[in-house]
């Protein structure tokens, strides 16, 4: 299909090109012809002439070998033409051949994006999905279905739905925030602001943890939306209580460098293997060790997606069984 477009394209430039280049070739055999009849007529006026006995100019003594010149050069002419506009068709088609790829390379590659998301999506939507439906038609099938089975099917059908709605919201998260987001509505954030509410956000999870949230940021501001960016501190937040010890602690450290604000997640956790590391900000990715926790593997990417809306990026240290620090770095207001 793409092979197929590219061809198209290139087909329409050379078309383009062509038409331009004809139309060129076409005025320029006119005008130059405009001048070999006119050299003609004088050297048919000569002959007859000299078949009178009057003297022709210099110009026109020779009319018979001039006639001849004359349509020998119209034939160079002609040659010419043709050759200069093979060669203008063989490099544009080449050239052009060249540019429809690069034209159209980045909708291929937004294509394949789109088509991997389908089916990562509905991959991931299909175990939940089966499961649903197998404890449904097992209940059906059951002939000593009573109230108290049917309750605990209920609640276990229950579970899965909010987990299906849970996938299809971060879903829908992944979706926009993968669209390129205005930047005209950027505004002056607090870094203090947006650790506030985001450790407002993730503080019950903390406290069911027992684990002691400390934050602490000196009164910088970056440029960007305030929900994105709450956002995304908030799924490194929520990250760092999943993976990490009841009765630990994590620190959200807000500051500025230079030209850059940088807000830091540190946490005491299971920390990240080196292979790992690579992975994690890859849709749907969890590390093996992490797989006991509740989670799609979507926060990074999402996470990830809205750092680079802000022409920003998230750095991460981490060493295994020791801890993560995950940085959000942006440029400063
Ligand atoms: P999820 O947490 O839902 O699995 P994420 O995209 O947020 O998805 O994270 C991807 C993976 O990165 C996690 O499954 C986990 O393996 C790893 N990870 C992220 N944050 C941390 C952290 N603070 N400590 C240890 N591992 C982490």
């Amino acid at each position: 299909m793409f092979q197929r477009t590219r061809i198209k394209l290139t087909a329409w430039y050379l078309l383009i090109i062509m038409t331009v280049c004809l139309f060129f070739t076409v005025i320029i055999y006119s005008l130059v012809n405009q001048e070999f009849v006119r050299f003609e007529r004088m050297q048919i006026k000569a002959a007859h002439e000299m078949s009178i006995g009057i003297n022709p100019p210099p110009g026109s003594r020779y009319p018979e070998e001039n006639l001849s010149a004359i349509k020998e050069a119209r034939g160079n002419l002609i040659t010419r033409l043709f050759i200069i506009n093979l060669g203008i068709l063989v490099f544009s088609g080449v050239s052009g051949y060249f540019l429809a790829g690069r034209t159209l390379n980045p909708i291929k590659k937004s294509m394949d994006e789109q088509k991997r998301f389908i089916s990562d999506s509905s991959h991931e939507l299909r175990t939940p999905l089966a499961s649903l439906r197998t404890e449904i038609e097992v209940g059906l099938l059951d002939k000593n279905l009573n109230l108290e089975k049917s309750k605990k099917i209920l609640k276990s059908n229950l579970e899965e739905v909010i987990e299906l709605q849970t996938l299809s919201d971060r879903l829908l998260e992944l979706a926009q925030n993968g669209n390129a987001i205005n930047k005209n509505s950027f505004e002056k954030v607090s870094v203090k602001e947006i650790i506030d509410s985001a450790v407002k956000k993730t503080e019950k999870m903390a406290d069911a943890k027992k684990i002691k949230l400390t934050k602490k940021s000196s009164d910088v501001y970056a440029f960007g939306i305030p929900d994105r960016l709450t956002e995304t501190v908030t799924i490194l937040i929520d990250n760092a209580i999943k993976y990490s010890p009841r009765e630990s602690k994590i620190e959200v450290l807000g500051s500025q460098k230079n030209d850059q604000i940088k807000i830091s997640v540190i946490d005491h956790g299971q920390g990240i293997s080196e292979e790992d590391i690579e992975l994690i900000f890859d849709r749907f990715y969890r590390a093996e060790k992490s797989r006991s926790e509740e989670g799609f593997g979507l926060g990074l990417s999402i996470a990830k997606k809205i750092a680079h809306s802000h022409n920003g990026h998230i750095n991460v240290d981490s060493t295994l069984n020791k801890g993560s620090t995950f940085t959000l770095v942006l440029p400063k207001a």
